[in-house]
């Protein structure tokens, strides 16, 4: 059944809904505006699956039957100041490029890492993303979320799970609203995030479609090393490659398939395997 009263859109191109371009179709996508439309859709479907900007993810092909919800219409944020600490408290659809503009205004410090990570709140907190040494856990102080029975949950940083490129919202419910801790500093932050995203800009290949890290980096090494170790920098089958510039993003060049891309990363996986004996476990979600 559709429920007709909440925001949604049906037969959906998938491509649309993941920065990296690759998928074919989806049954449903809704888009509510607050927690109780959330706990409506959790409690009348049992295949819902949180989207934001899709940056990390990556659909088949065929039709997902999956119930997408969608943090678009979740952009709400409030700023409070107690004596030079700010608390951030977003929406899951607040996009990291607008914490970065109350970062750059009130010349906060805390967020400059994570800047330039195309993210929305939501997915960054399941994901629990992270750059240069940081991540969003080191600044998230409580988190509001929507359970599986569709009941709304506060919980302090201390009560949630979470590691690297992990949390417990992977598996549970709906983000709903994160809040961050900042400070003010007495640094030009704007400045130190201009250079931030010089360098990021420098080493991603930011001109081509991409899902960011495809693997999460093994104990005591990187991915991208690996890939380059068993020659596939810059291997490509079809549309399908790893990047030249960064061989852990995998780069759409124009068309392509999943799968092509699942042969691409089974080929990666079974390399390293093999020469290295590491596992190399995916940071990239896979939909079907
Ligand atoms: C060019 C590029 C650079 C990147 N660089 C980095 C980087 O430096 N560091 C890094 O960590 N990542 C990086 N990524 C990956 C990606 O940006 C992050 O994983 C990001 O946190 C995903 O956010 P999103 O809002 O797009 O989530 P999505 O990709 O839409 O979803 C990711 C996961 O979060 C879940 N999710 C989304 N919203 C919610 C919600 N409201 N409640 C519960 N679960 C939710 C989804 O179900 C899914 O499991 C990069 C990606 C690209 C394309």
């Amino acid at each position: 059944m559709i429920l007709k009263t909440i925001e949604h859109q049906e037969n959906i191109d998938l491509r649309n809904f993941c920065t990296i371009k690759v998928g074919e179709k989806g049954k449903i996508v809704y888009f509510p505006k607050d927690y109780k439309e959330i706990s409506i859709l959790i409690k009348e479907y049992d295949n819902i699956y949180p989207l934001g900007i899709g940056s990390n993810l990556i659909f088949s092909d065929g039709v997902v039957n999956k119930v997408f919800v969608h943090s678009k219409n979740l952009k709400k944020y409030e700023i409070e100041n107690q004596n030079d600490i700010f608390y951030i408290t977003a929406e899951a659809g607040v996009s990291f490029k607008t914490i970065v503009s109350v970062v750059k205004k009130y010349n906060l410090e805390g967020f400059e890492n994570l800047s330039g990570i195309p993210a929305t709140v939501g997915g960054a907190t399941a994901m629990n993303a992270g750059a240069y040494g940081s991540e969003i856990f080191d600044l998230i102080e409580e988190v509001w979320w929507i359970d599986r029975e569709g009941r709304l949950n506060h919980s302090k940083k201390d009560e949630i799970k979470y590691s690297y490129r992990y949390s417990q919202f992977q598996n549970e419910g709906f983000v709903y609203k994160v809040k961050l801790k900042l400070r003010k500093s007495d640094k030009n932050i704007s400045e130190i995030i201009k250079n931030h995203l010089l360098d990021r800009n420098s080493k991603q290949p930011l001109d081509l479609p991409t899902a960011g890290s495809t693997y999460k980096n093994p104990a005591g090494t990187y991915a991208g090393k690996l890939i380059e170790a068993v020659g596939l920098k810059g291997y490509r089958i079809n549309d399908i490659g790893f990047s030249e510039k960064h061989a852990n993003f995998l780069v759409n060049y124009g068309n392509a398939e999943f799968k092509d891309l699942i042969k691409l990363l089974e080929l990666a996986e079974r390399k390293i395997s093999d020469e290295f004996r590491i596992n190399l476990e995916r940071e990239v979600k896979i939909i079907d």
